[in-house]
């Protein structure tokens, strides 16, 4: 069949279907699969068959939801975890060994920061960071022992962009693994496998889940990683449920008319932030004002639905700010049909030095605000109100 569009990919790309003939795929609550004779099993422990043996393995459901990620992101091959946060670990953990070496943009995930920073030098592996403008002298920062790049565009909460395919190139000239997590922009908005890739991760707790229900992650990639990543996976345990997967694959079905009213809420909201007197700043990747503005409409289908901006007065004001708040919500979660506001300074990047915040384009004053899908008027009638009090 002719290769078909991402959201009826979202929407079509099915396992079989059961005796019943069942239009939506049904959940699949089983632990272990059974085996046809004594012939079978060994076979299929041998790993001469494609076919379920246990559910930290596979499962139908979680096999559906990787199969739609990799035909949305341009993979091969997907392995799905609990959480974004497994994924990365995993990920990381099946590809490195103690005494390599990873280069990674400065601005990363809270937890995948503090990963870097704590848990991988467990094994005496070591990061090396780079700037948003400093991609330029990435290659000087690449060791012998050096065998991954990695980076997340937009960024959070900043949401600068960094050039995926200038990094793609840098990548393949020195034969190093390219990791993007791309949760901020998801498959819909841009495929950072196009730009040079190998691996693509995502957080499926935010937008693709979309609704705030589950946790969930995955990475996708080429067939030969994708082995390594699933031997690691399937021997230590980071399994996606089978339930969280059916929501997730489910979801995955609304995520492109998901997306693009985000996005066009979140536009609304910034060309909005940047009229008012109390801003000092707005960040968003399709305002003309962004620094890499172009470089956004180049990778990206649209903007994203994370707007930066900072309140002028500091962390006070900021506070004030998020205090004032009436229709949003104050969380910690992201990419929600309800919009969120966090404050980033004194929550999720409080246990940073002031000048690695600094370093990531987290100011005192700034806040994030994911934008959901509640009627525009009634969250920019809130920020404004917020703003003002
Ligand atoms: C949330 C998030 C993660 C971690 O995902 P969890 O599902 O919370 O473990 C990783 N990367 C990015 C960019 C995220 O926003």
């Amino acid at each position: 069949m002719k290769k078909v569009n991402i959201e009826t990919e979202a929407i079509r790309t099915q396992i079989e279907r059961t005796q019943y003939l069942e239009h939506s795929n049904p959940l699949y609550l089983t632990s272990s699969y059974v085996f046809e004779d004594a012939e079978d099993m060994r076979a299929s422990f041998a790993d001469e068959k494609d076919r379920n043996i246990y559910s930290r393995y596979s499962n139908p459901n979680t096999s559906e939801f990787t199969e739609k990620v990799c035909k949305m992101e341009g993979a091969e091959r997907g392995y799905a975890f609990a959480s974004g946060m497994s994924a990365v670990f995993s990920t990381f953990a099946a590809l490195l060994n103690s005494e390599d070496h990873v280069v990674s943009c400065q601005s990363t995930f809270g937890s995948t920061q503090t990963f870097f920073n704590n848990i991988l030098p467990k094994w005496n592996i070591s990061t090396s960071y780079f700037k948003i403008d400093e991609v330029d002298t990435i290659e000087d920062l690449i060791q012998p022992n050096t065998k991954i790049i990695y980076a997340e565009s937009p960024t959070n909460p900043a949401v600068d962009i960094l050039d995926l395919k200038r990094l793609g190139d840098i990548a393949k000239k020195h034969n190093l693994i390219f990791i993007v997590d791309n949760c901020f922009a998801t498959p819909y908005l841009q495929q950072p496998i196009k730009f040079g890739a190998h691996l693509v991760i995502h957080s499926a707790t935010k937008l693709m889940d979309g609704q705030g229900r589950v946790l969930g992650g995955v990475t996708v990639g080429p067939a030969d990683l994708m082995h390594k990543i699933y031997l690691f996976a399937r021997n230590t345990g980071p399994a996606l449920s089978p339930f969280n997967a059916w929501v997730l694959s489910k979801s995955l079905e609304t995520l492109p008319v998901r997306v693009e009213k985000h996005c066009e809420n979140a536009l609304k909201v910034a060309e909005f932030l940047e009229t008012h007197s109390n801003v000092n700043f707005v960040k968003y990747p399709f305002l003309k004002s962004h620094a890499q503005y172009n470089l956004a409409k180049q990778q990206m289908k649209l903007g994203g639905n994370v707007v930066a901006f900072e309140v002028k007065g500091g962390v006070d004001a900021g506070r004030r700010f998020l205090n004032s708040i009436k229709v949003l919500s104050l969380s910690a979660n992201l990419g929600d049909t309800r919009s969120i506001v966090t404050h980033p300074a004194s929550t999720t990047h409080a246990k940073l030095s002031e000048e690695d915040r600094l370093q990531t384009g987290i100011t005192d004053g700034l806040v994030r605000v994911s934008v959901g899908l509640e009627h525009v008027d009634d969250i920019i009638n809130d920020l404004k109100q917020a703003l003002e009090a």
